[in-house]
């Protein structure tokens, strides 16, 4: 059982930690960013919304985001637990996600913080790329995909948000909107900061370690 939220700027790696995660703890790795992309991939009406704030590198507004967390959390799968990924961004979706994890009387274990600076960001996004058909994440230069394509061997492709001058917009939107949420955990006392510098594998070290020392407080 494990109900996680996991918080960083884009491009901090917390896709990557997700999905190790999830496998370990056996619960659902759940992204709004994957969720957004998915409705845009469809045409849908929420598509259509988000795609405009996506693009510009802004935050879709918290109603529409709360609503699709709202409607995720009810699906049966989430009785073991959650990742939230990327998911909340803004104190008024913290508060949204306390108040209907209060309504099934559940609490959030814990609030991991992935730390990386500014400048190591900008080359972890753009230099991402995502797979086509199995939406696995790699990055030219820090994890290359052998031979150019995924290894399931999808084309990948670079997202449209993750040119340099839209992450800087990204990047602006964190300090501003969502970096006030350490505050907010750190006084729920649910706050975990861990140093998202080195390798994939010493960061989920890290993070596991982390976990650890909370679980058994
Ligand atoms: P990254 O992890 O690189 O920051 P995401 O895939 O999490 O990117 O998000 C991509 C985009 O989707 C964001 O820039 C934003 O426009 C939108 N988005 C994702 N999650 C949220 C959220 N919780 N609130 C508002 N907008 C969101
Ligand atoms: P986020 O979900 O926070 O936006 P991702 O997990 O998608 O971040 O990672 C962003 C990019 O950085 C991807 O190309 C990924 O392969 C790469 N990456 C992830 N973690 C690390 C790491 N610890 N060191 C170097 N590159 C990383
Ligand atoms: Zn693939």
């Amino acid at each position: 059982m494990m109900r996680l939220v996991l918080m960083g700027p884009p491009g901090a790696g917390k896709g990557t930690q997700a999905v190790g995660l999830s496998r370990e703890y056996g619960v659902p790795h759940i992204s709004t960013g994957d969720m957004f992309r998915a409705a845009v991939a469809a045409g849908s009406q929420l598509g259509l919304e988000a795609r405009r704030y996506m693009d510009a590198g802004d935050l879709v507004p918290d109603e529409v985001t709360l609503g699709i967390v709202r409607e995720r959390l009810a699906q049966p799968d989430v009785a073991s637990g959650f990742i939230l990924d990327g998911f909340p961004r803004t104190i008024p979706q913290a508060s949204g996600l306390q108040e209907a994890l209060r309504d099934s009387n559940l609490q959030l274990d814990a609030v991991v913080l992935i730390d990386v600076p500014d400048a190591e960001l900008v080359k972890r996004a753009v230099g991402r790329r995502v797979c086509r058909e199995c939406g696995r994440v790699w990055h030219v230069e820090f994890n290359p995909p052998p031979g150019g394509a995924c290894s399931c061997g999808g084309e990948l492709i670079q997202r449209d948000d993750d040119r340099a001058e839209t992450v800087m917009k990204r990047l602006s939107a964190y300090h501003e909107q969502t970096e006030p949420l350490k505050g907010y955990y750190a006084s729920l006392g649910l706050l975990l900061s861990v140093d998202g510098m080195g390798g994939p594998e010493a960061v989920h070290r890290r993070v596991f370690d982390a976990l650890g020392r909370c679980n058994s407080r």
